[in-house]
């Protein structure tokens, strides 16, 4: 599809985002729509959300994907927000509603959800734990305490934020939100990597020992694709779903709120692997 003047811009705004595989997955999405859309990705330094938010105001841009380190920031800027990016501080879409105002959404939560499902792993009636508390993690704890887990236990390298994190799991219907220890790690059925540990990286979000046989471990770090956290379950045993889900189905509802269409998962998912794989050629 050619650019013209009427050609609607989207984009993701964050620091560093030259490897963002947020442009493979969008512009995949509008050519299968056939949508007259193109996404790019602005590198905006932290402390420049407000200036960003400006330009998409004035540059009448459609739709805004924000990431690392503009999370939190957003949620001061925007128009209004949706009730679960009020809940969770933490704004990952900025969306224009049909009056001009633009409006913070996170599709962090539901993207995760999604990606679960589609890997048929269920959460409610189990017991999960996070690692990790940051703006992923809480969004992370919402969602899978909305889905009914048992019990969702939060072990995070910083306690003050482990427990920000358990309160909104508490919030969001869990009986059990807990700050959690090793002993949670072993214990739960579901183990979810939400710290940024292993991307890019061999390091270990967690003891390698605490994994086993009857676990589902979850990695949404995404680079590499099979994380060291993924390798060591598999080996032990465990049935593990790499971060690229989370990442298709976050971006597929950004979609949806931005024009309506459900985009295709699987167009955009074989959009990001080929993007993978293209970086992976010497
Ligand atoms: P944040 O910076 O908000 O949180 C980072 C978390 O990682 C914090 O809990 C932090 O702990 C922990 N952490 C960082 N370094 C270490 C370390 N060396 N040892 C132990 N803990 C550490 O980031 P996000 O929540 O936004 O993102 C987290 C990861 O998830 C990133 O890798 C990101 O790329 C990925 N992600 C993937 C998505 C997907 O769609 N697959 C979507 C969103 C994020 P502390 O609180 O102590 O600082």
């Amino acid at each position: 599809m050619s650019i013209t003047a009427g050609t609607r811009i989207a984009g993701v705004i964050g620091s560093p985002v030259t490897h963002s595989l947020s442009p493979a997955l969008h512009n995949a999405a509008f050519g299968q729509l056939g949508l007259d859309w193109v996404y790019l990705a602005f590198d905006v330094a932290a402390g420049r959300t407000g200036a960003a938010l400006e330009a998409m105001r004035v540059l009448g841009l459609a739709g805004l994907s924000v990431t690392m380190p503009h999370k939190e920031s957003m949620v001061r800027l925007v128009d209004g927000l949706d009730p679960t990016a009020a809940k969770l501080r933490s704004v990952n879409t900025v969306v224009r509603d049909g009056d001009g105002l633009l409006v913070g959404h996170s599709t962090d939560g539901d993207g995760f959800l999604a990606s679960l499902a589609a890997a048929r792993v269920v959460v409610a009636g189990k017991a999960v734990c996070v690692l990790g508390a940051g703006g992923a993690a809480r969004a992370i704890c919402e969602a899978v305490a909305r889905a009914g887990a048992a019990r969702v236990a939060v072990v995070n390298r910083s306690a003050p934020a482990a427990e920000l994190a358990a309160a909104i799991a508490i919030a969001a219907g869990s009986p059990f939100g807990v700050v959690g220890t090793a002993a949670d790690i072993a214990d739960a059925d579901v183990v979810i990597n939400a710290t940024s540990v292993g991307m890019g990286s061999a390091e270990l979000p967690c003891d390698a020992a605490l994994l086993h046989a009857d676990q589902v471990v979850v990695d949404i770090v995404y680079q590499p694709r099979v994380t060291e956290l993924l390798r060591v379950a598999k080996a032990a045993g465990a049935a593990v779903v790499d971060g690229l889900g989370m990442l298709v189905h976050q971006a597929a509802l950004q979609q949806l709120l931005w024009h309506g269409a459900q985009p295709d998962t699987a167009v955009m998912a074989a959009a990001a692997e080929r993007e993978l794989a293209a970086r992976r050629q010497p």
